[in-house]
């Protein structure tokens, strides 16, 4: 992105986002710190911004581990970016897909740059994405990064993928014994945030998604790409992904009715989903989720439906175990910083 982009982008959001909005912006990539210098310059125009205030703007940067020195670790630490780390797993989870150009393994420089950022910046968060190939893997994952000292672990299925129907059949006993994971490591008095349970609990608590946490492509969420072209989602902004998901660009603003075209003609939804007791509580509403798996953002995929499923039902025997065996406590501590640390979350004081 040059600077002239990156000035009228920053302008942009500002000019766009509903005044005394509260405005998380992230720079992805890509790899972004391979764009350390430039990082640093928009950091700047952002920080010197009229409108910004530092009570308004989050900053956050979402990275694969592979680039950081002393100097990246102190700005970061210095402007208060929250990081985010994407990394799979162990490694024999890390290098089956996280290669580097020359298709050298990257596991041993990530695992040294995991390590570094736990001494020296104050909030790191895991974002490991899981495949047909690592879904029985993922609890080996998340003991990984538990080991390694994080408490903060986001999973993400990779939805691009095949997921056949043997795949989706492991997905209950997977999701149980990450949840069992979660029980043991409560009860020892070391929560882990883990993304799968703690947020579909804590939908469950509270009766099912609220409006302001479902999907808001296009309108609270925009991604920017470097020619200046506006995505409803990053992850529909990346390379090797169909142009056709652009709404518009810095100059010309955003068109919504550009969703539309990637919206299945008749029902607002599947028509299996209408009467579904788990409705409320499903992310049927994810457009990039659906869009990956059947080409609409409006048509949710077998494979979504039955990790939803397993989650709910896991979270659920999470949810009753704990509350059975400490009683009220695990209601109360949900409502705290470590495990709701979503802003909109924590905006909302949902409990
Ligand atoms: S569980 Fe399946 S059928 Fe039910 S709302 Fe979710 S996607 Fe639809
Ligand atoms: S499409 Fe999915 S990932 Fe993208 S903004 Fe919506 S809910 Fe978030």
């Amino acid at each position: 992105m040059s600077l002239d982009v990156a000035r009228r982008s920053i302008d942009f959001i500002f000019r766009h986002a509903p005044a005394e909005s509260l405005l998380d912006i992230g720079f992805f990539g890509g790899e972004p710190l391979l764009e350390f210098p430039l990082i640093k310059k928009i950091t700047e125009m952002i920080e010197t911004h009229p409108a910004y205030s530092s009570g308004r703007v989050s900053l956050s940067i979402t990275t694969n581990g592979t680039v950081y020195t002393p100097a990246i670790s102190a700005f970061l630490r210095g402007h208060a970016i929250k990081v985010c780390v994407s990394c799979d797993g162990p490694p024999r989870v890390q290098d089956l897909f996280r290669r580097n150009q020359h298709g050298g393994e990257t596991s041993a420089r990530v695992e040294r740059t995991l390590l570094a950022m736990q001494q020296d910046l104050p909030e790191v968060v895991i974002n490991a994405v899981y495949t047909p190939q690592t879904l029985e893997l993922l609890p080996e994952s998340v003991d990984y990064f538990s080991a390694l000292g994080f408490r903060q672990i986001y999973l993400n299925p990779d939805f691009t993928a095949h997921w056949s129907r043997e795949d989706a059949s492991h997905l209950v006993p997977v999701y149980q014994t990450l949840g069992q994971q979660y029980i043991d490591w409560y009860l020892q008095h070391d929560p882990h945030y883990i993304s799968l349970i703690d947020t579909k609990i804590a939908v469950l608590v509270r009766g099912g998604y609220r409006p302001m946490e479902r999907c808001q492509m296009g309108t609270g969420e925009l991604a920017i790409t470097p020619d200046g072209g506006l995505y409803p989602c990053g992850r529909l902004s990346g390379s090797g992904i169909s142009q056709d998901h652009r709404i518009g660009s810095i100059q010309d603003g955003v068109d919504l009715s550009r969703l539309v075209a990637h919206c299945a003609p008749g029902a607002a939804q599947n028509p299996e989903c209408i009467d579904c007791s788990l409705r409320d509580s499903c992310m049927t509403w994810c457009g990039c989720s659906n869009a990956f798996m059947t080409g609409y953002y409006n048509r949710v995929g077998p494979f979504l439906c039955a990790s939803e499923r397993a989650l709910i039902q896991t979270a659920m025997e999470v949810y009753t175990s704990l509350e059975r065996q400490l009683g009220p406590t695990f209601l109360h501590h949900l409502s705290g910083e470590t495990l709701l640390n979503s802003r909109m979350e924590r905006k909302g004081k949902i409990l």
